[in-house]
């Protein structure tokens, strides 16, 4: 058998230091993982994170953010990306880094007007968050070369002006209980990429603003809004 058409291209994240591609199968994001993110949303700090999904081909890793349709109030959330190298389901937490492939910075884009409607109305919020283009990533850098992905500063910058800032020691689930909360619920599988929730400031950007994005011992990630 062969394919009746010509596959769309695997998305994939280039791998820092390497001439390898990391590809992606799913991407997954947490929702409100930072107690002061969740007091700026309006949320209750009691109430525990959730999940919800980008699409594999909503991450972008050349520095380019098109603004997209239907929207005139789109956000900025950095986030650290954990990355898999291999899954399973009910993952012990104690297990649960050994999956980990590496690790980068990246914006959960969001189309804030849109995601409002969805919540007023209980709809799902793929049109706020797996549009195109909506998981701008650095490139993965792997695990070995990250000292610690549990404390360091995560921060953006807009234009050169401090938005956002946290410490990834804020996170209410850590990585480990992130990999294994969700691997009861779908089968990770290596490939899979988790936005692990942002700190507060979250803030609208227009074309032409320049984000800078940063989680210490990761990296930095430039992107242009076009
Ligand atoms: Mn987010």
């Amino acid at each position: 058998m062969t394919y009746a058409f010509t596959p769309t291209p695997l998305p994939t994240l280039p791998v820092k230091g390497t001439d390898k591609l990391f590809p992606i199968h799913r991407i997954y994001c947490v929702g409100r993982n930072y107690a002061e993110h969740t007091k700026e949303m309006g949320g209750d700090t009691k109430d525990p994170p959730f999940f919800f999904q980008k699409n594999a081909d909503s991450a972008r890793s050349d520095g380019k953010f098109p603004y997209p349709s239907n929207t005139s109030n789109v956000h900025f959330e950095v986030e650290l990306v954990v990355a898999l190298k291999s899954g399973g389901v009910n993952i012990k937490p104690e297990a649960a880094m050994s999956h980990v492939f590496g690790y980068g910075v990246g914006i959960d884009m969001t189309r804030r007007d849109l995601q409002d409607v969805a919540k007023k109305l209980a709809r799902p919020w793929e049109v706020a968050k797996a549009f195109e283009d909506a998981a701008p990533c650095t490139a993965l850098v792997p695990a070995e070369s990250v000292k610690d992905s549990t404390k360091g500063a995560i921060w953006l910058d807009v234009n050169g002006q401090r938005k956002q800032t946290g410490d990834l020691n804020q996170m209410i689930w850590d990585i480990p209980n992130q990999i294994a909360f969700l691997s009861t619920l779908f089968e990770l599988k290596a490939g899979d990429l988790i936005f692990t929730g942002t700190p507060a400031g979250v803030g609208a950007i227009k074309k032409g603003d320049v984000m800078r994005a940063h989680v210490d011992g990761v990296g930095d990630l430039e992107v242009a809004v076009i």
